[in-house]
């Protein structure tokens, strides 16, 4: 599972020529480094690279392409490494192409609402930079102190608040990309409509790096939310939170984030990050909810009415509401404390799944009465942005590499059974490449297939993420 491996060299040949792209800083070979940059948050093997690429510009980002293509040497893309499908983890002999030093917020239009960034950005400094502008970049999800807008975009990520602005897919107006052949692909569109022919970004957005490399992006900004509300609603039953959410949609139409927490999350998260319990009795399951908009008082006030009466028919067992920033702050750590859950269940299966609202509940009982028959020294929790449909399971700590199998072989097949996604986030990489067919279906395989082979024929560019290569090298 997680060991690290020993790297196989690069030619010299190729090595003098990378260090005239990029001089010798910006061409790394030591250990220290290359173990720092030896895997993401999957389970995926750890790898030392053979070499660290740091390009400083898109140019020499291309240009390191078409040196590796001509020697057939496969590169790995890395961004913050906070991906949880391996797909930045280095193979055996693969160098790694950094973003981190394409750092540079290159404009904020004020006027028509863009960012121009480089993919390395940072995404909670992007967001921190275009709030100061009064402006704001609706993403957000856990890994925002590490992961960068290029490696969102790569991944197509998700996040808290999906159910009010989109994936990074309806957040991305323009893009530039390196092609694995050393051409410059530069389509930094900032108009919002653009019916000019195959919108050939989406190519290169959820790919997983498989096509490209992303520069540059040009992101779509929406006006600084200046009021904020949340609450924690305990809830009978999953039923109830699928009318709660109909309900709030309606009725709220300022509703950001609408995140579902199993009873089994909510008792790790209380265990794990040392939480107070916010309710004096357990329930089965647990509703965070947050709006967005222009005027504190009065959306609170709208939030609080609507969520007690709620609680006086029934469909709400108890809630609380924040009547402050810091007490929003305390009802997100519950939801929050997955990122030290990562951490403490390793080794661990992280799903990301796509399930139709109608099928929700039954999944989860089914996926839970299984897990837990068959691994009952494990801990599996449920929760995720139910809003979308999308359920997270975390199990773990599982004590073999075949134990995990085992685990993901039983959810990937109760998530075909029901027609749903087996990534609706975090993408394929490597870890889910085996299941992708309970998803996606031959022809749209032999497709993506097809353009693969036609962006990089020499087959070096994060070969073997999502499908298994067709070419080698
Ligand atoms: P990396 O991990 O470095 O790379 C991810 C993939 O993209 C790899 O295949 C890599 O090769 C490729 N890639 C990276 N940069 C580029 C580029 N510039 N061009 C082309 N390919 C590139 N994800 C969600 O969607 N929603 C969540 O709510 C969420 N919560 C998380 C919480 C925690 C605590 C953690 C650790 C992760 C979470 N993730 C979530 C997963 C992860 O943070 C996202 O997938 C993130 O978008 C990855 O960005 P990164 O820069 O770290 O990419
Ligand atoms: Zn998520």
């Amino acid at each position: 599972m997680a060991e690290i491996e020993t790297p196989a060299g690069v030619a010299n040949e190729l090595r003098d020529a990378l260090r005239s792209v990029l001089g010798d800083a910006g061409v790394v070979s030591d250990p220290a480094l290359l173990a720092a940059r030896s895997g993401d948050w999957s389970e995926a093997t750890k790898m030392p690279p053979a070499l660290v690429l740091l390009p400083r510009t898109p140019q020499q980002v291309a240009d390191v392409l078409a040196l590796c293509a001509r020697h057939r040497q496969r590169i790995v893309v890395q961004g913050g490494l906070t991906g949880l499908a391996g797909g930045a983890t280095p193979a055996p002999a693969e160098v790694a192409l950094s973003l981190a030093r394409l750092d540079r917020i290159e404009d904020i239009d004020a006027v028509g609402g863009t960012a121009t960034v480089q993919a390395g950005v940072v995404l909670e400094e992007l967001q921190a930079r275009v709030e100061s502008q009064d402006w704001y970049f609706p993403l957000d999800l856990g890994a925002r102190g590490s992961c960068q807008v290029g490696g969102n975009a790569a991944t197509n990520a998700g996040g808290n608040r999906v159910i009010r602005y989109g994936t990074m897919r309806e957040l991305v107006q323009g893009i530039e990309v390196a092609l694995p052949d050393g051409r410059l692909l530069t389509m930094m569109n900032r108009v919002t409509k653009n019916t000019t022919g195959v919108d050939l970004k989406h190519l290169f957005i959820g790919a997983e790096g498989t096509l490209g490399v992303i520069t540059r992006l040009v992101l779509k900004l929406s006006p600084r939310p200046t009021a904020s509300s949340a609450a924690l609603c305990a809830l009978p039953s999953f039923e109830a939170a699928t009318r709660l959410v109909r309900d709030m949609r309606r009725a709220l139409p300022g509703l950001s984030a609408f995140e579902v927490m199993w009873s089994d999350f909510m008792e790790a998260a209380q265990e794990i990050g040392g939480l107070r319990p916010a309710f004096a009795e357990a329930s089965p399951v647990y509703a965070l909810v947050e709006t967005q908009g222009a005027r504190q008082e009065e959306d609170r006030d709208q939030l609080e009415r609507f969520l007690g009466e709620a609680l006086e028919a029934g469909s709400v067992s108890d809630v609380v509401v924040a009547q402050s920033q810091g007490d929003a702050h305390r009802l997100w750590a519950y939801r929050e404390t997955i990122g030290e859950m990562l951490g403490q269940l390793k080794p661990h299966a992280a799903f990301d799944v796509g399930v139709p609202m109608a099928a929700m509940d039954s999944f989860v009982r089914t996926v839970r009465d299984a897990l837990q028959s068959r691994f009952p020294a494990q801990r599996h929790l449920f929760f995720g942005h139910i809003g979308d449909g999308n359920l997270h399971v975390l199990s773990g700590p599982h004590g073999s590499a075949e134990s995990l199998h085992r685990v993901e072989q039983l959810v990937y097949e109760a998530v075909g059974a029901v027609g749903g996604s087996i990534s609706a986030e975090h993408g394929i990489g490597v870890v889910k490449k085996e299941f992708l067919h309970f998803t996606r279906s031959d022809a749209e395989l032999e497709l993506m297939r097809s353009l693969k082979a036609l962006l990089d024929p020499a087959g070096i560019l994060n070969t073997g993420r999502v499908f298994a290569p067709t070419t080698s090298v």
